[in-house]
């Protein structure tokens, strides 16, 4: 195993600190396929399956060896991954695709896929010897490495943008104990200053910038194509904000191809929102140019106008034949008001795979009949506020096509009666 620019090529040793490359490129963890072709095999990870404490039972470390060998005795985890994969009836009407399944990332032990990257990036970060750990967040990042660093017993630095982040993620990133700084600007500015302190100060990055979270991420692919029998799925629908999983699906499907696990790749569906979707623009001029935005959406998950993980994404869409769409916020909401009243339950970035899987269908691009695995990334319970905006008719620029209403009462039996007769007549 060892670190190597997508550049230039230039390769590094894994127990060194590096974020980026000489040249400035992002960097890959390159794994001994060949020998990996030889032994691992579906059947090893299927037979794991039943195993129920230490790392082999984190839906992250049952695939080590596909994303960091050697490092099952020291690593920080919390039995990550092994999330459902839902197929609801009542969604696969609405968004018109018979064959629809959810993956709910946001079952994960902070509420989000990051956990998935970060029990791989907090244990090289042990590995190596790091002092501190840091990383800009919309908040999930942040929760995420709040909780790892504590429980893997590294000091923690978040920046976040000051008054963008939702009311879930930051209450538990300051519960779990990280040094939080909330920046007056976007989270651009915020990923900015976190990558001039991080080399002046020599600390640990954690953002997605850094290749071993990317490794973890990739193991959303392997576990829910293990859920399907190793039968890889027509296409697999996620939201774009940073690219990091992006980045991550398109290098385990190529790896998952190379290694025999399926026989054929999935496509990629990236969903961007209207306002942060630098790689929209790209992807309809083919990639000759990249525009960073200024970045305005509900869905601050993905609320992010220049993506670090650009040039690794554009990667994962041109090698798995993929596409990438645009959804509004009105659609996302929408969505999100579906999937929530499936019973199910996502944040609003989420439930921009689900509107996006819709317009795709609508427009052509996806067959009703397609087998599609739609990812949610993280909780409802996330942001609680931006949901009642919703119901409440409160979000500027989104009506509520699907409100519920809490109502208030005095408490008496006759308003409760005739409440409960109004329930049992729909
Ligand atoms: C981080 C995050 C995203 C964006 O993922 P990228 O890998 O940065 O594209 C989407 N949804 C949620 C809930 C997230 O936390
Ligand atoms: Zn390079």
């Amino acid at each position: 195993m060892k670190l190597q620019c997508v550049e230039c090529g230039v390769t590094y040793p894994t127990s060194e600190i590096v974020v980026r490359c000489m040249c400035g490129g992002l960097l890959d963890v390159v794994h001994d396929l060949a020998t990996l072709r030889q032994t691992v095999s579906a059947s090893q990870f299927d037979e794991r399956l039943t195993i129920r404490s230490g790392p082999l039972a984190s839906g992250v470390w049952r695939f080590a060896e596909l994303i960091f060998p050697d490092a099952l005795s020291c690593v920080v985890s919390a039995a990550e991954g092994n999330t459902n994969l839902y197929a609801s009836p009542r969604l696969a009407q609405w968004v018109g695709a018979e064959g629809l399944f959810l993956k709910h990332e946001g079952e994960n032990p902070t509420g989000s896929f990051k956990d998935r990257g970060m029990t791989v990036g907090m244990t090289h970060a042990r590995a190596v010897g790091a002092r501190a750990v840091v990383c800009a967040s919309t908040g999930n990042t942040a929760s995420s490495l709040a909780s790892y660093a504590a429980r893997g017993g590294l000091p923690a630095l978040v920046l976040m943008p000051a008054g963008g982040v939702a009311a879930g993620k930051l209450s538990q990133t300051v519960a779990y104990g990280a040094r939080t700084i909330e920046v007056r600007g976007d989270f651009d500015q915020a990923m900015r200053l976190i990558r001039e302190v991080a080399v002046s100060e020599n600390i640990y990055v954690l953002n997605s910038i850094n290749p071993f979270r990317l490794e973890g991420q990739k193991s959303i692919a392997f576990d829910l194509l293990q859920q399907l029998n190793w039968e890889a799925p027509d296409w697999i629908v996620l939201p774009g904000g940073n690219l990091g999983n992006t980045a991550a699906f398109g290098k385990a499907l190529r790896e998952a191809v190379d290694l025999g696990l399926i026989r054929r790749s999935p496509r990629l569906a990236v969903i961007q929102a209207e306002g942060a979707n630098p790689f929209y623009r790209a992807f309809r001029q083919e990639f000759q140019h990249f525009q960073p935005v200024i970045a305005k959406t509900v869905a601050s998950a993905i609320k992010i106008g220049n993506p670090v993980n650009y040039p690794k994404a554009v990667r994962s869409i041109v090698q798995t034949n993929g596409i990438v769409e645009q959804v509004t916020d009105q659609e996302i909401m929408d969505a999100k008001a579906q999937v929530d009243a499936a019973g199910i339950g996502c944040e609003p970035a989420s439930a921009a795979s689900v509107a996006g899987v819709r317009k795709l269908i609508a427009t052509g691009q996806i067959n009703r009949g397609d087998r599609v695995v739609a990812i949610l990334t993280g909780h409802l319970l996330k942001d609680p506020v931006t949901t009642m905006e919703y119901h409440q008719g409160k979000l500027s620029d989104v009506v509520p096509t699907y409100p519920n209403h809490s109502t208030v009462i005095e408490g008496t039996l006759d308003q409760v009666r005739s409440i409960v007769r109004t329930l049992l007549v729909s």
